[in-house]
């Protein structure tokens, strides 16, 4: 099945967790806003000076020359000060609030004082309103600032927290467990017997799973029978949201979650059209969504990315699920076409113009994963398409797939 279609069957078939918590704003990076947010005050909430200087009225000042005006007020920022007086400036600082009256703010390198008032620059050499940060010019009263389905960077934690929010609605972290199939598994720190090699996807998993703010449920090991298999799945589908499993989904004798699936719940896709990654395995477990990646660690890292990661996306409430991509020239030749879509490794550099071009990591079999440690992305192979150096493709930026 092509890559797409299988994508959009899977995401059909997510459902979005609704359970609500309210907590506080300097906790909710990474969240899921639960409910769009609109502004109960202006931001800034009265108009106020842009620099530190003089707040005076532009009539008070002469078109041609140089006027000296004594000084009547001093505002620093946090004040609320009175009325300017005309005839006068008022000494202000950045922030502070502009007395009534006054229509201008003069910096002060602009100025020249002496014990009679302070010397200001005719009008022809300034502007009405100048240095003037008029109220609710970041966010107007009753603005809708933030959408529910928004994940929260640290700019939305700013803005929730400029107009005052405390504490914030966001849907409860979706729960994901993963369980690494394999009887040739050792955790690091154990000692590996002869044939034994170390998990990697239980750690590429936990990192994945936590860099979109959801929360890792470990299964650990599981070893290849059918009964431990169905134990582990069972267990998983009990504690979490979504069960993911690497291997065990190809079609040896050793792979059992397939079957194990099958005999659980269902298995509603096989099998794939993406290179690396083809056996992919998608269905349910015990009603529990379940989503079978490849063993390989590659193919665990890109189909996590590809496959798994709008649909867990969607579970957990977040609006935009497409990753952001961007179309940049090839640095390197593909010059026979695979029946696949393909996803290679792939690093984004700078040329001697200064423009962005994709080099690409020379081994891309679904064993190396210092592949993806080495790039900065993915660039996508549509199937029976052949690339030519010069030539652009689509660029998935490993940051961008991270950031939800
Ligand atoms: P499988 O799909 O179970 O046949 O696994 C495919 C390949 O990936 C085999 O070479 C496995 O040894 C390897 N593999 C499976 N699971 C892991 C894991 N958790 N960490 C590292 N390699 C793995
Ligand atoms: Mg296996």
């Amino acid at each position: 099945m092509p890559v797409s279609e299988a994508l959009e069957r899977m995401l059909a078939q997510a459902v979005r967790l609704t359970d609500v918590e309210w907590i506080a704003t300097e906790q909710a990076l990474g969240r899921v806003l639960a409910e769009t947010q609109c502004s109960p005050v202006a931001v800034p909430p009265l108009d106020n000076s842009a620099m530190d200087g003089y707040a005076l009225r532009w009539a008070d000042l002469d078109p041609e020359q140089a006027v000296r005006l004594p000084i009547s007020l001093r505002v620093p920022a946090g004040a609320a000060p009175s009325e300017l007086q005309a005839g006068s400036a008022a000494r202000i600082f950045t922030g502070a609030p502009i007395p009534a009256n006054a229509d201008l703010v003069v910096m002060q390198e602009d100025t020249r004082d002496d014990p009679q008032g302070v010397e200001f620059p005719p009008q022809s050499s300034l502007k009405p309103g100048q240095h003037i940060r008029p109220a609710g010019q970041d966010i107007a009263r009753g603005q809708s600032v933030l959408e529910a389905g928004t994940r929260l960077r640290a700019q939305e934690l700013g803005i929730l927290a400029s107009i005052g929010v405390a504490r914030v609605p966001v849907i409860r972290r979706l729960r994901v467990a993963v369980l690494s199939t394999g009887d040739e598994l050792v955790e690091p720190g154990q000692e590996p017997a002869p044939g034994q090699i170390f998990n990697s996807n239980r750690y590429t998993l936990a990192g994945l799973v936590a860099q979109l703010g959801m929360e890792f449920v470990d299964l650990g090991i599981v070893e290849d029978t059918a009964e431990a298999t169905e134990k582990a799945l069972l267990a998983a589908a009990e504690q979490a949201d979504v069960v993911i499993s690497s291997g065990g989904v190809s079609v040896g004798e050793e792979d059992h979650v397939k079957a194990t699936v099958e005999k659980l719940g269902q298995l509603k896709l096989w099998k794939l059209a993406i290179k690396p990654g083809k056996p992919l395995a998608f269905g349910e477990v015990a009603g529990v969504p379940f989503i079978g990646l490849p063993g390989n660690p590659t193919s665990v890292f890109v189909t996590f990315h590809i496959a798994a990661r709008a649909f867990l996306l969607k579970m957990q409430g977040v609006s935009e699920l497409a990753c952001r991509s961007y179309r940049l020239p090839a640095a390197f030749a593909r010059p026979r076409p695979a029946h696949r879509q393909e996803y290679l490794r792939v690093r984004a550099e700078v040329d001697a113009q200064g423009g962005m071009r994709l080099a690409c990591f020379d081994n891309q079999s679904s064993g190396v994963l210092f592949s993806a440690v080495w790039g900065t992305g993915l660039a996508v192979v549509p199937s029976d398409t052949v690339v030519e150096e010069g030539d652009l493709v689509e660029y998935l930026p490993f940051a961008e797939l991270a950031g939800g």
